[in-house]
């Protein structure tokens, strides 16, 4: 299957491809729910589009060079009545705060450089993989992921490690950052990794923002996750194993029909 920026984000195209965003989608450690990634790959299901996911798009629009298309494009970005009728919607016009922030800085401009949302496959444990880099300057050394975060601050319990663990970790994306270095390093044929570099900026008012790289420990690591998770992943999606139901998202909330009373000492914190 050829991808394009069209059917990047596809049903069709998840079905054919694994992408980082599909496996976080499956692993508990992430959030994931086996039964919800297996009702999205379907098409029997799809997550609610929040605001947030518009405000990604925003930014990253700003940051291919089509923010003036999308806007364009997207009437809701507008507020349609009151005082306000025909201006940015005030989320989007914080948006804008954390684009000027990236654009008086000339480090975050310098990674941010190069060519832009490049489509990448690979093959990774057994199965084709793609990847999608924002910014991508092979011939430097470097790709970048941009990210626009709430803060970078708190910590989040790790039931599996039993430990306090940062955003990166919490989120996967080291496991994106290991996955991308990887697949780019065999769609060019390089025999070195290049380095990941992700670009932060918060919704904060005003917006904090962050530059951070990744070594080869971290991808070697991220990739050694990947590969701990990925049998389940392979069973599961490609139906020798039935999904599991997490009970706690909101497909499975959605769906969820009781098939068992529970003990009153089953309902654990940790
Ligand atoms: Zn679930």
């Amino acid at each position: 299957m050829k991808l394009t920026k069209d059917n990047y984000y596809s049903n069709e195209a998840n079905r054919h491809y694994m992408s980082v965003s599909q496996f976080k989608g499956f692993v508990p450690a992430y959030d994931g729910c086996e039964a919800r990634a297996m009702a999205e790959l379907s098409g029997t299901y799809q997550r609610p589009q929040k605001d947030a996911f518009d405000e990604g798009h925003y930014l990253h629009s700003w940051n291919e060079g089509t923010l003036d298309e999308f806007k364009a494009n997207n009437p809701d970005l507008y507020s349609s009545r009151g005082p306000t009728s025909g201006q940015l919607k005030s989320n989007f016009q914080h948006c804008n705060k954390m684009i000027e922030v990236l654009e008086r800085d000339p480090l975050a401009m310098k990674a941010l450089a190069g060519q832009k949302e490049v489509i990448l496959t690979g093959e990774l444990f057994g199965i084709p993989w793609k990847v999608m880099l924002d910014s991508y300057q092979g011939e430097k050394g470097l790709f970048a992921d941009l990210k626009a975060l709430k803060e970078m601050d708190g910590k989040w319990w790790n039931k599996e490690a039993q430990a306090y663990e940062n955003f990166l970790d919490h989120y996967g994306y080291t496991i994106q950052m290991g996955v991308y270095a990887e697949i780019e390093r065999q769609a060019t044929g390089r025999s070195n990794w290049l380095i990941p570099h992700m670009v932060i900026v918060t919704k904060q008012d005003p917006p904090d923002h962050e530059i951070i790289y990744f070594d080869y420990d971290a991808i070697q690591s991220a990739l050694m996750i990947v590969e701990k998770h990925i049998d389940r992943v392979k069973a599961v999606k490609y139906g020798q194993a039935e999904p599991v139901r997490c009970e706690k998202c909101d497909y499975c909330r959605g769906t969820k029909v009781i098939k068992s009373i529970k003990h009153y000492a089953e309902l654990a914190l940790y």
